[in-house]
C-alpha cells in the first residue's frame, strides 16, 4: 500500500527537491525560529519519516505565505505540502496553538450548521443600495465578526471597508447582492487541514449564491478571494468570475464610472500574501492608487513577490516570532517616510493594528497609521 506521505510527495512534486535550502533561507519564520525548516520537512518526507513530519509541532508555524515558492528551483508546492500534511496531523488530533481562545475556529464550526440564523445585514444602512438578485455579488466574509472581537483596537471593518465597498459600487451604478445567510468561506478550515468543514461551508455558500443570477463575485478579503477563485473551483463547479475589490474599482475607474479628487500625503502599500504571492495581483492596487491625484506613493524595500508577510495566519501560532515579523514590516513601512501604511486585507490590518496597540507596540518607534486601501480610495472618491 502507498504510504500517505508518498502520496503527498507525489502531489506536491516534492520528489524534485534538490535539498538546496533556498526555501529555508528565504522563509521569514525560519530566519527567526531555529526549530522550523521547510527544507527539513521536505527531506524527512522524502526519506519516508511520516510520523516525524505529521507530528512536528512546527508544521503549524508555517504562514503558508508563499515566499519560499518564489525561490524554489524545483517548483515544489510547499504550501500544498503543508496543507496536506496538516490534514493528516488533524486526524491524529494535532493542531496549531489557537489565538483568542479558539473563537474563530468555533465561529467557523458554528457557521457549518444548516439552520442557523445570522444577523448579517444589520450593518446595511438605508442609503446603501443592495439587492436579492443581480449580476454582481459582494462577498462580505467574516468582517461582521471581526468588528465584535476586535472592538478594542477599533478596526471597524464594516464602517471602514464593507459600507464603503457598497457606496463605491453604488456610485458606479452597481447595486450588489449581499447574502443574508453568507457563511465563512472556509479558508482557515482548509489551511488547518479540516477539509470536512471546508466542504460543508462551500456547499452552503454555493447554495446561497445559486439562482440569483450572479456572474461576478467581488470581495475585499484576499483569503475569501483565493478560496472562492481557486479552492472552490477545485472542489466544485463554479459558474461565476471572482475578483478582488481593487481589480473591480480599477476597472470602474478606467471606465470613468468613479473618479477621484486630489488628496495629500505619502503612503506605502503592503502586499497581502494571498493577494500577491498566491494570486499574482500586484498591479491593480498600485494602478488604482496611481489614478488618485496628489498621492505620493512610495514602495517598501520588500514589495510585490518579495513582500514580507504580516506574520500570522489562521488565527494560530501568534507567537514572538510572528510578532517580530510584523514589527519588521511596520519598521520597513516607517522607513519609507510614509504617513500611512495601506493594505488590502482586513486580517493584515487587524494584525498590524494589534501590534501597534499592545503595550510593547506603543513603545515602538513606529508612528504611521494603518488603513485599508478601500478606505483611502473611498475618501478620494468622495463617498466618505
Ligand atoms: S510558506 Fe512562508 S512561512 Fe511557510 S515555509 Fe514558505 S516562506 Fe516559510
Ligand atoms: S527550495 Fe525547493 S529544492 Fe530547495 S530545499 Fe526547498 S523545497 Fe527543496
Ligand atoms: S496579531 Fe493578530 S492573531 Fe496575533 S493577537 Fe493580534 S489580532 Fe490576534
Amino acid at each position: 500500500m502507498v504510504k500517505m506521505i508518498e502520496k503527498i510527495v507525489e502531489e506536491t512534486k516534492a520528489y524534485y527537491c534538490l535539498d538546496c535550502g533556498k526555501c529555508t533561507s528565504s522563509c521569514p519564520v525560519a530566519m527567526l525560529n531555529p526549530r522550523f525548516s521547510p527544507r527539513l520537512l521536505v527531506e524527512q518526507a522524502l526519506i519516508g519519516f511520516e510520523n516525524l513530519v505529521v507530528r512536528d509541532a512546527e508544521l503549524w508555524s508555517c504562514l503558508t505565505c508563499g515566499a519560499c515558492s518564489n525561490y524554489c528551483p524545483s517548483m515544489v508546492d510547499f504550501q500544498k505540502f503543508v496543507r496536506k500534511v496538516r490534514e493528516e496531523s488533524l486526524k491524529k488530533g494535532l493542531t496549531g496553538i489557537k489565538s483568542h481562545g479558539g473563537i474563530f475556529n468555533s465561529i467557523t464550526k458554528f457557521l457549518c450548521r444548516e439552520n442557523i440564523k445570522q444577523d448579517r445585514l444589520g450593518w446595511l444602512t438605508p442609503e446603501l443600495r443592495v439587492r436579492q438578485k443581480g449580476e454582481t455579488l459582494y462577498f462580505v466574509g467574516c468582517q461582521p465578526y471581526f468588528d465584535i472581537i476586535f472592538e478594542e483596537i477599533k478596526v471597524n471593518c464594516l464602517d471602514n471597508i464593507a459600507k464603503l465597498v457598497v457606496k463605491l459600487l453604488n456610485k458606479a451604478g452597481i447595486e450588489p447582492v449581499v447574502l443574508a445567510n453568507e457563511r465563512c468561506c472556509g479558508h482557515d478550515a482548509l489551511w488547518s487541514g479540516d477539509v470536512e468543514t471546508f466542504e460543508k461551508l462551500l456547499e452552503l455558500n454555493l447554495r446561497e449564491i445559486k439562482g440569483r443570477g450572479v456572474k461576478r463575485v467581488v470581495t475585499n478579503c484576499p483569503e475569501c478571494l483565493r478560496t472562492l477563485k481557486i479552492d472552490y473551483a477545485e472542489y466544485a463547479k463554479i459558474d461565476f468570475e471572482v475578483l478582488h475589490i481593487t481589480e473591480m474599482l480599477l476597472e470602474l475607474a478606467n471606465k470613468d464610472k468613479i473618479s477621484f479628487s486630489k488628496v495629500d500625503g505619502k503612503v506605502t502599500y503592503h502586499d497581502p500574501c494571498r493577494l500577491g504571492k498566491h494570486l499574482g495581483i500586484y498591479e491593480a492596487p498600485r494602478s488604482l492608487l496611481g489614478m488618485i491625484p496628489g498621492v505620493e506613493f512610495v514602495e517598501m524595500q520588500n514589495n510585490r513577490g518579495n513582500s514580507l508577510c504580516c506574520g500570522t495566519s489562521l488565527w494560530s501560532n501568534c507567537d514572538m516570532f510572528s510578532e517580530s515579523i510584523r514589527v519588521s514590516r511596520l519598521r520597513e513601512a516607517q522607513a519609507t517616510g510614509a504617513g500611512t501604511l495601506l493594505t488590502a486585507c482586513p486580517k493584515c490590518q487587524i494584525h498590524f493594528k494589534c501590534s501597534l496597540s499592545c503595550d510593547s507596540g506603543r513603545n515602538l518607534d513606529v508612528s504611521l497609521g494603518v488603513e485599508d486601501l478601500v478606505t483611502y480610495v473611498a475618501k478620494a472618491a468622495g463617498v466618505v
